[in-house]
């Protein structure tokens, strides 16, 4: 087997040195609110962002928004492949979304699943492809596009940053699918996980 391409990092690859944090479920009061945006690019938010990518790598996600570890901040950071299986990684404070419209809008209904709601996937129709611009640590601009599952991931994490959860999106036959799911792998996921 050839070995996978490195992954895309154009704004360069995420912080390292981070804690894991238990993730905040869906339900706090955090994850249903707008998000505070970013004006300061200083040391707090580069640790943020440390500790959200390694509650991301220790939980097996693809994308974390900053509520997901209950901060109150308009950030994300995600290492996702595209319809290609090629991974990009970055991270987006204040992130504005653009999708296709008119013809270009094709929905894709393929499975998501939450890391604050864990356990549990149904599918969920969304545009296929997107972009999102905001700005990255330094307060430099960003910008990231793509398709397949980072098309969803930039989706369902600028989602996040406005407090909305991907339950929202959801018919009620579907959530109550998706509820079933989480309720039945509740067992698997303490309140700690995944610290520790
Ligand atoms: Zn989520």
């Amino acid at each position: 087997m050839p070995d996978a391409p490195a992954p895309l990092a154009p704004y360069g690859p995420l912080p390292t040195g981070g804690t894991a944090r238990p993730i905040t479920r869906w339900g706090a009061e955090v994850m249903h609110r707008p998000q505070q945006p970013v004006t300061v690019y200083d040391d707090a938010l580069r640790a943020l962002a440390a500790d959200m990518v390694a509650t991301m790598v220790a939980a097996d996600g693809v994308g974390l928004a900053a509520c997901q570890i209950g901060e109150d901040v308009a950030m994300f950071v995600f290492d996702c492949p595209d319809s290609t299986g090629r991974h990009t990684v970055g991270i987006v404070c204040n992130p504005e979304l653009t999708l296709p419209e008119g013809r270009d809008r094709q929905l894709d209904e393929s499975e998501e699943g939450c890391l604050s709601f864990p356990g549990a996937f149904v599918d969920c129709a969304r545009p296929d492809s997107a972009s999102v611009t905001g700005t990255g640590l330094d307060g430099e601009p960003v910008e990231f596009a793509g398709d397949g599952m980072l098309a969803r991931c930039l989706q369902h994490e600028t989602d996040h940053t406005r407090g909305t959860v991907f339950g929202d999106r959801l018919p009620t036959k579907a959530r109550k699918k998706l509820q079933k799911a989480h309720d039945k792998a509740a067992g698997d996921f303490p309140p700690e996980w995944p610290a520790g």
